[in-house]
């Protein structure tokens, strides 16, 4: 038999100008050029780091860049084409992108080539829109540039489909997809290095974007084509593969699916979706080890969370919280999972709450090194009531590996909390009084008390705590708090009565950071949970 040849693919990263235009992410400079670093060494093609001159952000991410290793990835800047009646020598945006040209060497130009689009939204005649494009591709060659072009609407020209998805009638769809042709064939002329269908709104179906594909690479042979898509029909991805299949060479998306609406295409879907089904070839299968911690700290640098149920490398995608596929996954590793995780860098989760039952917790304190017992996974279920209900465990390794020790009994008893109280007084002048105190048991024989003032509980209740394990842990002083956050679950059943979640993560130099969590329908107790468990973890790693 014949082997398959398998397409390397190039990916086009446009997180930070396409995606950008979700409203809740914000990136620093800082953090922009250690993405950019960072998705350069997995192997990305192509990132586009902003629309030409459109603020201050690009101006100063283009400076940082100066110094920064982004190794053979190009770097890009998007542009209009010329306005109507200008010279593009005066246009802007040629302008800013020649500017940068030796640092960013590659010019993605937008194009409108749905006829309506030229009509209403330009409001010029086909033939000067023909023609903006063509003398601005024209100047940016001429300055040295490699150019792309991104052909606006391109899947709705094709198809058809004017305002709202609705049809076009018979005559103008005939006109329009003349027009998507002469603006192609114009391109292709032109030698733009790729030609990009856009799947602007979002919907297209995966048949529509094969055919248009396998049709663009018979009609153009000498053009190379590629694939923006958006996701507004829950397409994205089986659009892309669709065009990945038919003969595109390039995606364009985002690497955690950031924008507009319903977003870009998820770039780690399609990568890890296809290439681990040997569908195509983005990355060396060494570099797609790397792909659950690239888009991590690409969920990070954008100040957002890693959804659960992101394919492929959320923290769901290869879990099982289900008691009986738990069971079956350990006398038959991978029977409930599609593919091999180790494959995308990622670590199979043996999940623990109260759907999980007490084979999971069995299983994943065996995984963790320290097998419980039947009766000890049920003193663990019984005496953590809430951490099991609210997902305490879910979110948090380092808690769940403390209760099996307490479960064991091996937990040194470096210290304990016997009973704790919070005075919080506040005026309507806007003045504020904050002070913990505790009963502190240290190493199961001195019974101890300490206070502490704080600019809040939870601040109060770590000074209080610190302020006493100092004295006798000295190490303590190296660690300290990093990220906090709150989940409240269920309030719509429980109002102000629900449980909250508390994570903690903690950090010390030359120490992996680690996160601790605690449940309970009072905030202070579920703080003082995940900072007890903090301090307990640290005195295990670093004993005295
Ligand atoms: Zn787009």
């Amino acid at each position: 038999m014949a082997e398959v040849q398998v397409r390397k693919i190039e990916v086009f990263d446009t997180s930070l100008r396409d995606g950008m235009q979700q409203p809740n992410i914000d990136i620093s400079v800082p953090n922009a050029v250690g993405l950019l670093e960072r998705m350069a060494a997995f192997g990305i093609d192509y990132a586009e780091i902003g629309f030409a001159g459109a603020n201050q952000f690009v101006n100063d991410l283009a400076v940082a860049l100066e110094p920064a290793d982004t190794g053979v990835m190009k770097l890009a800047l998007f542009g209009r084409t010329r306005g109507r009646g200008a010279r593009v020598q005066d246009w802007p945006d040629a302008q800013f992108i020649l500017r940068h040209k030796k640092r960013v060497p590659v010019a993605v130009l937008v194009v409108k080539s749905r006829l309506l689009d030229v009509m209403k939204s330009l409001e010029t005649t086909p033939e000067e829109n023909l023609l903006m494009a063509y003398e601005t591709i024209a100047f940016l060659q001429d300055g040295g540039m490699e150019v792309i072009v991104d052909l606006e609407h391109a899947m709705d020209a094709a198809c058809g489909r004017r305002e709202n998805g609705n049809p076009c009638d018979l005559e103008f769809r005939q006109r329009s997809l003349d027009y998507f042709h002469q603006m192609i064939d114009q391109c292709a002329r032109q030698k733009v290095t790729r030609i990009i269908a856009c799947d602007t709104t979002g919907g297209a179906n995966p048949e529509e974007v094969g055919e248009l594909f396998s049709s663009l690479t018979k009609s153009y042979p000498g053009a190379d084509f590629g694939f923006h898509g958006h996701t507004d029909r829950g397409f994205g991805i089986a659009n892309t593969r669709a065009a990945i299949l038919a003969g595109a060479v390039q995606i364009q998306g985002t690497l955690i699916g950031t924008g507009e609406r319903c977003g870009n295409v998820n770039l780690t879907t399609v990568i890890g979706s296809m290439q681990l089904r040997g569908e195509a070839e983005f990355v060396t299968s060494e570099a797609l080890t790397g792909l659950t911690s690239l888009a991590h700290s690409a969920y990070t640098s954008f100040g957002l969370d890693t959804p659960h149920s992101a394919p492929i490398v959320g923290p769901g995608a290869f879990g099982t919280w289900a008691g009986m596929h738990g069971s079956s996954e350990r006398k038959n590793p991978g029977a409930y999972l599609w593919c091999d995780p180790t494959k995308v860098g990622a670590i199979p989760v043996i999940g623990v709450n109260a759907q999980s039952g007490k084979a999971n917790i069995i299983l994943l304190s065996e995984s963790l090194g320290i097998p419980l017992n039947s009766a000890q996974a049920q003193i663990l279920v019984d005496n953590n009531q809430a951490m099991m209900e609210g997902d305490g465990y879910t979110a948090s390794e380092v808690s769940f590996k403390l209760a099996c020790m307490k479960a064991m009994g091996t937990l040194r008893d470096s210290f304990s909390v016997k009973s704790w109280r919070v005075i919080d007084e506040s005026d309507v002048i806007g003045s504020r009084y904050v002070q913990a105190s505790m009963l502190l048991s240290i190493g199961g024989s001195t019974v101890t008390t300490t206070r502490a003032e704080g600019a809040g509980p939870v601040d109060a209740l770590t000074k209080a705590m610190r302020h006493e394990l100092e004295k006798w842990y000295p190490s303590v002083a190296q660690m300290h708090l990093g990220r906090f956050s709150v989940t409240a679950i269920d309030v719509s059943a429980q109002d102000t009565a629900a449980h909250v979640r508390v994570t903690i993560s903690f950090h010390a130099d030359g120490h992996e950071s680690w996160t601790t969590a605690g449940v309970s329908s009072d905030l202070n107790q579920a703080a003082l949970m995940a900072i007890e468990d903090g301090f307990h973890y640290w005195l295990l790693m670093n004993p005295e």
